[in-house]
């Protein structure tokens, strides 16, 4: 049996680290997840743990999704870098710098979304479909889109959570939570949003309460914006929030009703069920996909992103 290359990935969560080594989604050599604390310690401990890997040669590159906001900019003097975050401690850490010396292999970043994208479109739900959209729906709200195989980057990465839908204030007063922007999507909608709108955390708020209908209607008029504009073959929430199974359907109904049938494709009209979806990967998309990226840099794509 010939011996699978393998690859370092990891997911570089805001709450959580998870740091695999992998040749693909059926070949998982080592995993470790632990909290994300302080900048120094937390990528220590993926550097001591990636250390044995690359010393014995092992791992061909490591790919790298980080919470944000990133500095992605490769001619910038902060280049890999977190910018201004409200995490704690994280403004300025230098994430790929700091991997990247302790490390001496070929280390690539992108974001979270970008690369949980990236790991559905190569592996998991969205697999083979181009161009594909993964949204995240949880404590922020963020998308990636992947055309011809790569994240879509432009003068910037792409900021989906912050679009602006309607608000009907009589429906629902909460005047929203973005600090940029107030009732933005990401300030309706995250998990935040729906924690301060009820006094609880959406993971209890039962399945019958109004408000889920009101939180589906954001998120359809988010994802009838993105359908209209990028016209993604396969959309896949992911997210907290997103735990909630019962809001896809709630969710794909209202899609179809706010497009009314202007968009005429069969899955949208016909097979939206299979349209619009859960993570193949489950809670995997993020360090599975860091190790897609990784694939993709070391098959002599230098930069994946652009
Ligand atoms: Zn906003």
């Amino acid at each position: 049996m010939p011996i699978k290359k393998l690859y370092g990935g990891i997911e570089a969560g805001g709450t959580k680290f998870v740091c695999v080594v992998a040749g693909g989604p059926d070949h998982i050599v080592d995993e470790i997840r632990f909290r994300t604390t302080a900048p120094a310690e937390t990528l220590g401990r993926a550097i001591q743990f990636f250390q044995p890997f690359v010393a014995q040669g092992q791992v061909s590159a490591i790919g790298v999704g980080a919470f944000g906001p990133l500095d992605l900019n490769p001619e910038s003097s902060t280049y890999g870098c977190i910018t201004a975050t409200p995490k704690p401690g994280w403004s300025n850490a230098n994430v790929l710098g700091t991997l990247q010396q302790a490390l001496q292999t070929s280390i690539v970043l992108d974001t979270d979304v970008n690369v949980a994208g990236l790991g559905e479109y190569k592996w998991g739900a969205s697999k083979g479909y181009d161009p594909s959209l993964y949204l995240t729906i949880g404590t922020g709200i963020g998308g990636g889109y992947i055309k011809d195989g790569k994240a879509l980057i432009g003068l910037l990465n792409p900021e989906m959570g912050h679009l602006r839908i309607p608000h009907n204030r009589e429906l629902d007063p909460f005047p929203g939570n973005c600090p940029f922007h107030g009732d933005c999507f990401e300030g309706l909608a995250n998990g935040p949003a729906i924690e301060k709108r009820l006094g609880v955390a959406g993971a209890v708020v039962p399945e019958e309460d109004p408000f889920w209908d009101i939180e589906a209607d954001y998120i359809a008029s988010a994802l009838m914006n993105y359908i209209l504009i990028l016209s993604p073959k396969k959309i896949i929430l992911g997210g907290g929030v997103m735990q909630r199974e019962f809001l896809f359907p709630k969710i794909r109904r209202r899609v179809r009703k706010l497009l009314n049938g202007y968009v005429s494709s069969k899955s949208i009209l016909e097979n939206i069920e299979k349209y619009i979806l859960p993570p193949g990967l489950g809670n995997q998309s993020g360090s599975l996909g860091a190790i897609a990226l990784a694939m993709q840099m070391d098959e002599g794509d230098s930069d994946p992103r652009i």
